[in-house]
């Protein structure tokens, strides 16, 4: 069951991010610290009444300038409709309607998404009566809000659960892979699409989404069920939009949240940018499973080692990444692109790889044996054994005479001893360091 997507959207100043942290708590999803990848405080999991949510506040996106505060707005809102399941749109409820709130409202009417009207800055009481002239938006009941004040955040939280998907609305069954395209505007994806869904593919048809719109493109090779998810923004072409790399990766986030094995395209030209580690590093802390594509190889100049110089190139910029395997294709020829949906399967399988536990422990003894970990303070760790305790990503649980004498370079390095033995190509680990007891 992928998460459903809350984006708060609303002119500057309304008090959006103030919202953002509270409803957030400030636990922003950063899982671990992934070296080479800044974050922006855009992207947050929150949980009410048991349901887990992602939200993101699209104002936090690009920094608003005053000349051009409509235009952005718009672009928000259109991420806002595309991505997400309900959107919150905050107005400031001591300031009243604004032509900007008007302009939004129009386009969000338009929606068949939820859309939750959240009146903000309604500090006490006496600010309840302001709350009523909202109702011109036309967008329903607004909900009134003191984000500072932590007030009303409870009404305003059931509203938007009201709007998600029932929880045992399995969107599609456990025999279908579902597969994320990500990466900048332009690097090729819809053409890599168009290519991996050429005639000889069965397009079983738009899923005519009752929770979703019709964004993905389910299809059938080989015998293989597989949907490519949130396809329709890449196939819809020139939004304004496209041309701001930031609301890419924001695009990017939900799709790797609802995949199995999420593909980054890299522009072959262009190289791993800043843009793209962002990608790499969440698709890294989802645990999804993972494949680095370089597209455009046929305008690459090259000679014999071109290839694995770039293979180098790669590593270094997303060292977090190394289990990923790397394809140079191009959407233009053709060239390899029919092995994509080959890796896919790969990728896939060993995403959901289990180790029996007999086995693990086999492996982790004779790890110990070929390199004690060091001494700390007197004390050196001992590990009593490891089982694997989840799939999609491999999780395991090591269990040891003290977490703390657990130092990342010796989880490293117990990582790459149980890839040498069993692989798991394309996926990315998780280790629950456990003391005795
Ligand atoms: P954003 O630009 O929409 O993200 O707005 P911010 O969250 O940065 O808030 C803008 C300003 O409004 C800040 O000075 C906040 O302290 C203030 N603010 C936010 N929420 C409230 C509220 O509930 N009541 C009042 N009085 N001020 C608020
Ligand atoms: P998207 O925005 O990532 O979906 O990228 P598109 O598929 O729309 O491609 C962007 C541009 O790159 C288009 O002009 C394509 O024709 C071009 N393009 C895509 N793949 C290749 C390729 O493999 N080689 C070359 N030379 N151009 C490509």
């Amino acid at each position: 069951m992928s998460k459903p997507v809350v984006a708060i959207v609303g002119r500057p100043n309304v008090g959006k991010s103030t919202l953002f942290n509270k409803i957030s708590g400030k636990r922003i999803s950063i899982v671990e610290d992934i070296p080479g990848v800044t974050r922006d405080r855009i992207y947050a999991e929150a949980e009410w009444t048991g349901r887990t949510f992602s939200l993101i506040d699209t104002g936090g996106i690009e920094p608003f300038s005053q000349d051009i505060i409509m235009l952005q707005m718009k672009r928000q809102a259109e991420v806002a409709i595309e991505t997400a399941n309900v959107i919150v749109f905050v107005v400031d409820g001591q300031e009243g309607i604004t032509s900007t709130d008007q302009e939004v409202a129009n386009m969000l009417r338009k929606t068949s998404k939820k859309v939750v009207l959240a009146c903000n800055k309604i500090d006490s009481p006496k600010y309840m009566n302001n709350i009523y002239e909202f109702y011109n938006l036309g967008l329903g009941e607004p909900i009134g809000i003191s984000a500072g004040q932590a007030l009303g955040l409870g009404d305003l939280l059931d509203e938007v659960v009201s709007g998600f998907p029932k929880a045992d609305e399995e969107e599609y069954d456990d025999l279908t892979i579902k597969v994320a395209l990500v990466g900048r505007p332009n690097v090729g994806k819809s053409s890599i699409i168009n290519r991996i869904l050429g005639e000889d593919r069965v397009i079983v048809s738009n899923i005519p989404g009752t929770t979703r719109d019709a964004i993905d493109t389910p299809f059938e090779a080989g015998g293989q069920k597989y949907v490519l998810i949130d396809t329709a923004g890449m196939r819809k072409k020139g939004k304004i939009n496209e041309a701001i790399e930031r609301y890419s990766v924001i695009r990017s986030l939900t799709a790797i949240e609802r995949s199995d094995v999420s593909i980054l395209v890299i522009d072959g030209d262009a190289g791993v940018t800043e843009q793209d580690s962002k990608i790499a590093g969440y698709m890294h802390e989802q645990g999804r499973g993972a494949i680095i594509v370089v597209n455009k190889w046929d305008i690459v100049e090259k000679d014999d080692k071109t290839m694995n110089k770039y293979k180098e190139d790669i590593m270094k910029a997303l060292p977090f990444m190394s289990y990923a395997p790397i394809m140079f294709v191009s959407a233009l020829t053709g060239q390899r692109v029919s092995r994509i949906l080959e890796m896919v399967d790969i990728v896939s399988n060993q995403h959901a790889l289990r180790v029996q536990t007999g086995l693990l422990n086999d492996v982790i003894s004779e790890a110990v044996l070929m390199n004690q970990p060091a001494v700390s303070g007197g004390r050196r760790l001992n590990i009593l054994y490891g089982t694997q305790v989840s799939v999609k990503p491999p999780t395991f649980a090591i269990f040891v005479n003290d977490p703390e004498l657990m130092h990342f370079s010796y989880e490293r390095y117990l990582e790459n001893q149980i890839r040498k033995s069993f692989g798991f190509r394309g996926t990315p680990f998780r280790f629950l360091i456990r003391g005795k007891d």
